[in-house]
């Protein structure tokens, strides 16, 4: 393997050592950073990332309050626990927790919360500010890519990045933060429209795969030296005690012997969105004091 790993555990970390500083700053002013965190019905995955979530914001000081609903909730239901934590003050950050059961529309229930209090970056308001590049709260997994990008200093400054996938948490935001002046890259989406994926992979300095599908990119779809940022979490079945294990989107002992830089799954992207999404908190509650935003 000749591949750098970029360590999202290590530099996760050293993201939330500062967020415990900084809340440490806020309680000494009387202020606890609060999240609340909806989970609604039994999704196992949901439930082991809002567990991660409460730790985390332990580990920093900070205040978890978690609302586990049961999946028969209503969406006029869950939107009434969204309008109390919106009026509730000592409530500084609000995520509902994806995806949601069928009958609740996701796009009405993110809509429904406080934009000041969106930490996710979901709510339209902050959509808009993160395109129009106005202050504002970015979201969490690509602002966690950025700052593993920043962190191990791979330049973005005319550099090709190729983005797989085009959803609203991932793709999107995370091409729109990388054509940004301040980063400069020229940026390819692809989706599954897309034809010849690996014509647009290969030419990647920076690959970013965000699909959600196990092995999709091979060692021969990456060019020699390029940063592979692997977002996807796929439980793969196996035998044993848990039934399964977490892979990402890339075949990471094919692409590591070709790759610069790779991030591995589990413990690359993921604990940079939950560092991320400790700083979102944190500035939510020090934006609501009088601080100003910038995670
Ligand atoms: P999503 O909403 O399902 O979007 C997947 C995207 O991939 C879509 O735009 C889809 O294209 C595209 N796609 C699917 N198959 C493709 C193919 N064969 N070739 C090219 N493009 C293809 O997923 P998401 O919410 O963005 O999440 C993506 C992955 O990241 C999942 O594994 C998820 O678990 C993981 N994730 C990880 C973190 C983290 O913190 N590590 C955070 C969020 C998500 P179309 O638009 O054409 O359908």
């Amino acid at each position: 393997m000749s591949a750098i790993i970029l360590d999202g555990k290590v530099t996760g970390k050293k993201l939330r050592e500062n967020a415990k500083e900084r809340t440490t700053l806020l309680r000494k002013q009387g202020h606890t950073p609060c999240l609340a965190v909806i989970l609604v019905g039994d999704n196992p995955a949901s439930h082991s990332y809002v567990k991660a979530k409460e730790k985390a914001l332990a580990e920093a000081g900070m205040e978890g309050r978690s609302l586990r609903l049961g999946g028969e909730t209503s969406e006029a239901e869950l939107l009434g626990v969204i309008k109390s934590l919106n009026a509730d003050d000592s409530v500084h950050g609000i995520l509902v927790q994806l995806p949601l059961p069928r009958h609740i529309r996701e796009a009405v229930v993110i809509n429904a919360v406080d934009p000041r209090k969106d930490v996710d970056c979901f709510h339209r308001v902050n959509v808009g500010k993160l395109l129009l590049e106005e202050p504002g709260f970015l979201p969490c997994t690509p602002h966690g890519v950025i700052q593993l990008l920043r962190e191990h200093k791979i330049p973005t400054k005319g550099a090709h990045a190729v983005v797989i996938g085009r959803s609203n948490i991932v793709g999107k935001p995370l091409a729109m933060l990388l054509a940004r002046k301040e980063f400069n890259a020229t940026v390819t989406m692809c989706h599954t429209g897309t034809k010849n994926l690996a014509f647009h992979t290969r030419q990647a300095d920076i690959l970013i795969a965000a699909v959600g599908q196990p092995g999709l990119i091979t060692g021969d779809m990456v060019k020699r030296g390029a940063a592979v940022i692997d977002v996807g979490v796929n439980r793969v079945s196996v035998a044993g005690e848990t039934g399964y294990r977490l892979t990402g989107d890339v075949v990471f002992e094919e692409a590591a012997q070709i790759a610069g830089w790779i991030t591995p799954v589990p413990g690359g992207v993921g604990p940079m969105t939950i560092a991320m999404l400790m700083l979102n908190s944190l500035s939510a509650a020090e934006i609501r004091y009088g601080g100003k935003c910038g995670t």
